[in-house]
């Protein structure tokens, strides 16, 4: 593949990353002065990162799935802590306790995988 080729490429990786919702930025690079585009929160140049690798651009936006995950977790523990304080049936409340738990676990892994 020549030179020319490749950059037929990059543009088109490029096309096919505003295809899934990229959006074209107004700076250019400050490494290359290539087009930037953003993509995932993340931001992107066309000539510096390989964007025909789509996986692995989708697999970075994982640490944000995860901190989302920490957030919605969280709203959980603070509903099931508002639903304990009120509960005086004790199945429901050792349920609510063994959920609560498992919310708190989730959120050490999230908190470690930071
Ligand atoms: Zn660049």
């Amino acid at each position: 593949m020549d030179l020319t080729e490749a950059k037929k490429g990059k543009i088109s990786d490029a096309t096919e990353l505003i295809r899934r919702g990229a959006t074209l930025l107004r700076e250019s690079c400050p490494k290359c002065g290539g087009v930037q585009v953003r993509y995932k929160n993340r931001i992107l140049c066309i000539n510096c990162d390989d964007l025909s690798n789509l996986s692995s651009l989708e697999m970075s936006s994982i640490s944000e799935l995860t901190t989302n995950l920490g957030e919605l977790v969280t709203s959980k523990i603070q509903k099931l802590y508002d639903a304990l304080s009120k509960e005086e049936d004790l199945d429901k409340q050792a349920r609510i306790a063994n959920l609560i738990l498992l919310y708190m676990d989730i959120m050490e892994k999230v908190k470690k995988s930071k």
